[in-house]
């Protein structure tokens, strides 16, 4: 009997509450833990209680944990920036990444995946919110970069992707999410095939399954405040 870390265990039953109250199955919501900053002691005792995908923002962090730990069959999911000279470490080393929002570096991921390794998993990253300092395409110029990023032989295009502007009230909470599935299923009617909506973290992951994630990236309550040392 595997006992599972108190605050994983804690975020699973937050995930399957809010499925119950919003009439998902909660096998349908994947849990990303976000580990990033935290050191790979701590990433290994989540894999041993069977916790699989774990998500980096920053490119040398994530190799040196994925070579590290390559023995435990991990996958490995880049949610951070990404500069163009960084894309062909990131397309031979992870298994997805979520923050692609221009198509240069797309086309670079595509052009960069090993032809031994399966299609590298994408998100298009959308700025809902409209924040400037966020990253992410507008919603407006979504659909024609989700169906350009489509036609990649490199890449598979998973679905959506969106880190909103914080609020503690749960409508607000929930609006930006809306406003992501309504972009996707608009993609869908386009006849693009998606099967990933990346959105909801620690403080808002509730809201996001009640519209719909089936990703929910997940650090500060995995492993705690950010880990610096
Ligand atoms: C850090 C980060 C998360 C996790 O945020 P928490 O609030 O710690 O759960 C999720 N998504 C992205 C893109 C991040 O950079």
């Amino acid at each position: 009997m595997i006992t599972l870390p108190a605050k994983l265990q804690a975020v699973l039953v937050r995930i399957a509450r809010a499925a119950g109250q919003y009439g998902r199955d909660a096998a349908d919501v994947k849990l990303l833990a976000v580990s990033k900053t935290w050191p790979v002691a701590r990433i290994r005792d989540l894999a041993m209680a069977g916790q699989k995908a774990f998500g980096e923002s920053f490119v040398q962090e994530g190799l040196d944990k994925i070579a590290t730990l390559r023995e435990l069959g991990l996958e490995w999911h880049f949610i951070g920036s990404l500069q163009s000279n960084k894309t062909r470490v990131v397309a031979e080393a992870f298994d997805w990444v979520h923050s692609v929002d221009r198509l240069r570096i797309a086309e670079r991921l595509s052009e960069q995946r090993p032809a031994s390794l399966p299609p590298l998993s994408v998100c298009l990253q959308v700025n809902v919110s409209g924040e400037a300092s966020k990253g992410g395409v507008a919603p407006a110029q979504a659909p024609a970069l989700a169906l350009a990023i489509a036609r990649l032989p490199g890449l598979c295009l998973r679905g959506l992707m969106t880190i909103p502007a914080p609020s503690d009230d749960f409508d607000e909470q929930r609006r930006p999410f809306r406003r992501l599935r309504e972009l996707s299923e608009q993609l869908q009617a386009d006849g693009l095939l998606l099967d990933t909506l990346s959105m909801g973290m620690s403080h808002d992951l509730e809201a996001a399954i009640a519209e719909g994630a089936t990703l929910v990236r997940v650090g500060t309550a995995i492993f705690g405040e950010r880990y610096t040392a």
